[in-house]
């Protein structure tokens, strides 16, 4: 550093001295993140220039000298404020980013059973249904409902009618596969997304799901709570809901010819299949 400095010109000599400074300030907006690179740019360049400019001996040398040494404890004092700075505005942008993450996935999430909610049902729908057209496979919706949940609530009280939600999501996670996606649509509705080739395998899965949630008796205090749904099915590539109408339309129908059945959209009119599983009417809660 102080080679470069020419010995006979003192114009030259403060013209690289100013350029050095400029170095210098540059140095912290370049190296403000890197503490020790900040250091030992800045020390480099500006401890020599003041060493020199103090063994020179004059008046006005060891004046620039002190001036040098303030400007690199001002300079690295700076560098420190920029770098703090620096690291609260990345830390405080990666937690925001962080609860964006959380709220928006607190958002898609139904807050009792830690199901999918209504809402991620359509999003996911939507893009399940794109998936579909790709794949040549056809998406399948199963709506559920509850059979006489009412009786539950009014029986055992709204905390047992709570706890029996939970393990209806819990049973729709052990008795799906990990591909087909479920939700709380709301109450006590569910819903199932998955694809399928042929729309006879989702009358099989909505018929696993309903002799599954059948066999699950939940406990409750001391109370043990049966419980059975029904379900409407409904099979297509295009639109979400005229799905969603035709598998509500078909849980209605479940739900008229006696409960704890699976009604599918595609069937003529729906008779054979609920005939044909026509199990426990009433016989659950219905009192
Ligand atoms: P159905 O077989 O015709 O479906 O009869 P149901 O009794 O299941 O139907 P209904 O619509 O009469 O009753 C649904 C009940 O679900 C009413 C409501 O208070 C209860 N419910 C809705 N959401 C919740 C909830 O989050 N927790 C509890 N414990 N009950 C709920
Ligand atoms: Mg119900
Ligand atoms: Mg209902």
């Amino acid at each position: 550093m102080v080679i470069i400095l020419p010995r006979d010109s003192e114009l030259q000599q403060v013209v690289i001295y100013l350029f050095l400074l400029g170095m210098s300030g540059g140095a912290i907006s370049v190296y403000s993140a890197h503490r020790t690179m900040l250091l030992a740019t800045i020390g480099s360049i500006l401890l020599p220039i003041a060493t020199w400019f103090l063994f020179k001996g004059t008046v006005i040398s060891t004046a620039l000298s002190l001036g040098t040494l303030l400007f690199l404890v001002t300079t690295i004092r700076a560098g420190q404020v920029l770098s703090a700075t620096m690291d609260r505005s990345f830390r405080l942008g990666y937690e925001l980013e962080d609860a964006q993450v959380a709220a928006e996935q607190r958002a898609l999430k139904d807050s009792l059973t830690g199901l999918n909610n209504r809402r991620a049902f359509y999003r996911h729908g939507q893009a399940m249904l794109e998936e579909a057209g790709r794949a040549s496979r056809q998406l399948a919706m199963i709506i559920s409902d509850v059979d006489y949940f009412k009786n539950i609530n009014d029986t055992w009280g709204h905390h047992c009618g709570d706890v029996v939600l939970k393990a209806i999501a819990d049973a729709h996670q052990v008795c799906l596969r990990s591909d087909d996606l479920c939700a709380r649509l709301g109450g006590e509705e569910f819903g199932v997304l998955l694809l399928v080739k042929e729309k006879e395998q989702a009358r099989e899965v909505a018929e696993d799901l309903r002799s599954c949630l059948e066999s699950t008796v939940t406990a409750c205090g001391d109370v043990k709570i049966p419980v059975t749904a029904s379900f409407g099915v409904a099979v297509g590539s295009h639109d979400l809901e005229s799905l969603f109408k035709q598998a509500d339309a078909s849980l209605y129908q479940a739900k008229e010819r006696g409960r704890n059945r699976v009604v599918c959209s595609f069937d003529s009119d729906g008779t054979e299949m609920s005939e044909a599983r026509k199990h426990m009417t009433g016989t659950t809660l219905k009192g």
